[in-house]
Parts: C-alpha cells; structure tokens; sequence
C-alpha cells in the first residue's frame, strides 16, 4: 500500500518532503556517522539542531525577544499542571470551558488552587465559543485559561476573549502554526506538537519571561519548574531530540511555503472546501456553529450511526483513514492540518459526494 489521505487528529500527517529528508539522513546525518537519534544532546550537531529550530520558530511566528521558547517533554497534558504550579501566585485561575482538553486543564488547576469556571459551552456538547467580551474576571486571578482550537469539536476562538488585563494562558495544540499568532497577546502559548507539527513527544512552550520566575507552588518538581528550563535552554536533561529535529525540518518547511499567513490562506481555502460541500449536503451535516469552525478539525454526521459505520469503512478501503469521530462525539471528524494537500480535501469531497449519491 502507498501513502494514505490520513485525516488523524494526532499524531496526524506530516510533509513528505520532511519525511524523505529525515529517512536520506537517518544513517549518516550530515557525516555524523550517526543518526540524530543515536547523538549526544550535547554533540554540536544538536547544539545546531536546537538552536536553528528555536531561530526558526522565532522567525515564524515572529516572538518577541522577551519571550522564552521551551521544548518540553510530557505532552500537552503534562502542562495542566505545570502551568498552575509555576502561575498561581495568588492561588486562582480563570477558565473558558469549550472542550474536554480545557475541561482537564481546569479539573488539574483544581489541584493546587482555585480554578474557576468563567465561561462553559457544554450546555450544547461544545458546539460553540461563548461571548467571551465581558465575562466576571475574577480580581485576583493568576491568568485567564484558553484551549484556542478544539480538536474533539472542531471550535476555535476567533477572537482571543477580553482578559481585562490578566494573563492569557492559551493551549494551542492543534491549530499551532496554522495561521500568525500574536504571540504578545498572550503570557504562555503552549502545545504538543503531534497534531499540525512534528511526531509526538514534544512540547513547544513560548512564555513571556516575567511569569518564570523561582516563586513556583511548593513541591513543584524541578522538571516541571520553567525556569529549571529556561535557565539551561532547554538542556537541563535530555530533550526528545529526534522529535525537536523533525520539528526543525518542519519549521523550515513551512517557511519554505511562505510562512504563517501564506499557510493560513491555504487552510482556509482548504477548509472552506470541505464546509462548503457540508453546507450544501442532504447527508452530512457539520456539528459547530458557523462562526467558530475551526479550520483544522472539521467534525461531522450523517445522523445515523449505522450509516456513519458504513461511510468510514468505506472510505478507509479507498484510501481516506482516520476518519472516524471521537469517542466522545461519535460521527466523522477531517482533521486537515497543514500538511494535507489541498488534493486531500478536494479528493475527500468526491468520495463524500458520490456516497451521498449512491446511498441517499
Ligand atoms: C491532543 C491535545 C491535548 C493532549 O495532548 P497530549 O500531548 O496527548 O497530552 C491537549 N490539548 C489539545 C488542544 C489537544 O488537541
């Protein structure tokens, strides 16, 4: 079998191209006599690796020099944690519920302080961003807490919610590189990178410097402490290294197609795609509001599960997997991150469109 259309949430698609030059360098990286996974973290070619990946993380997404960037171990997950041990200061956290992954953040922020829930659209199963211009900010709260792009619903804040002048923590694991952030909007804007950037294992946290400081919760491990981070560039024991260098190819990649903007016009394009088709279809049916579609994870339904069952199955043998929806939502669920070719989506559509023919 060749190469699939692979619409997975995450680990997900990456470029061939990355691929191809990770799989002609992994016997002999740059006369190494070595692949980058059998290196010293401390060999001068990670030395370069690294550096060259933050240098060009930075030029993408344009980070201000008052900003750490941190490549992290322990998943997104592991940062529910960390984020309330090294911010709550004062021992309080704000928190935007959209989605199961904001919904553990602020479960696990529970742990050590008082997390507190300021907005929720879980009334309508997640469909949904709430009105986030003038919610109840609480007067001592550390930071405000946003999953930006919801990777299990398919929503996305399309503005970043009024913090009244607090910290805005925002996990953005799946829409990370797939349009320009500003990152000074926010005080931390963290992902794992397995969804729209390189292979699981790592996580890029981009922090303004003022919030790492030694004042962390007491018994915060040293790990999970940013500054233990920061302090040794991210050094402080072995990195995912093999992980951070595909990222590298990855950031370069991107670059090499026009940057952030350029990639945003293309998922749009991509996205509206397959929207449009969803709009005008008599069997499938988006399940999110229309202004807060994400343009990365696009969920779907046909309103029957035995009819859900048969379009997967179907479209797996014919080359288009991962489609099945979350456990959570049931249905479909395109995640095009962007990696997948515009063709993807379009071949994608075909094979949707003659299905409704020949089944409705
Ligand atoms: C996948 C995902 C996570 C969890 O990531 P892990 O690296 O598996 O811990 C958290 N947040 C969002 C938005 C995700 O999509």
């Amino acid at each position: 079998m060749g190469r699939v259309y692979n619409f997975s949430a995450g680990p997900a698609v990456l470029p061939e191209e990355v691929l191809q030059e990770a799989a002609a360098e992994m016997m002999d990286y740059k006369g190494s006599g070595m692949s980058v996974m059998e290196m010293s973290h401390r060999s001068k070619w990670f030395d370069d690796i690294i550096k060259e990946a933050e240098k060009d993380l930075r030029d993408l997404m344009n980070i201000p020099d008052n900003y750490k960037v941190l490549f992290l171990q322990g998943g997104a997950s592991q940062q529910f944690s960390a984020i309330p041990m090294n911010l709550m200061k004062n021992g309080v956290a704000d928190f935007i519920v959209t989605g199961q992954w904001a919904k553990k953040a602020y479960e696990e922020a529970g742990k050590y302080g008082k997390a507190v829930k300021i907005a929720s659209s879980e009334d309508k199963t997640f469909s949904y961003i709430p009105d986030c211009s003038d919610l109840p900010i609480d007067d001592d709260a550390d930071y405000v807490y946003i999953c930006e792009n919801n990777t299990i619903y398919g929503t996305k804040f399309k503005t970043l919610p009024n913090t009244k002048g607090k910290t805005l923590v925002a996990d953005v694991s799946s829409c990370f590189l797939s349009e320009p952030h500003d990152v000074e909007k926010y005080g931390i804007i963290y992902g794992g990178v397995q969804k729209n950037i390189g292979p699981a294992g790592v996580v890029i946290s981009i922090i303004r410097e003022d919030l790492i400081t030694d004042d962390v919760l007491p018994g915060t491990p040293t790990m999970l402490k940013f500054k233990t981070q920061a302090d040794k560039d991210s050094l402080y024991n072995t990195p995912p290294c093999y992980g951070i260098y595909i990222c590298g190819k990855v950031f370069k990649w991107l670059k090499k197609q026009g940057g952030l903007a350029a990639m945003k016009e293309l998922n749009e394009k991509k996205a509206k795609i397959l929207y449009d088709f969803l709009d005008e279809s008599k069997m499938f049916k988006g399940t999110v509001v229309k202004e807060d579609r994400s343009l990365m994870n696009a969920p779907f339904v046909t309103g029957d599960k035995d009819l859900d069952a048969k379009f997967v199955k179907e479209a797996t043998a014919a080359g288009f997997v991962n489609l099945k929806g979350h456990r959570s939502v049931g249905g479909m669920r395109a995640s095009i991150y962007n990696a997948m070719p515009m063709e993807g989506v379009e071949k994608l559509v075909a094979f949707m469109r003659r299905f409704e023919e020949e089944n409705l």
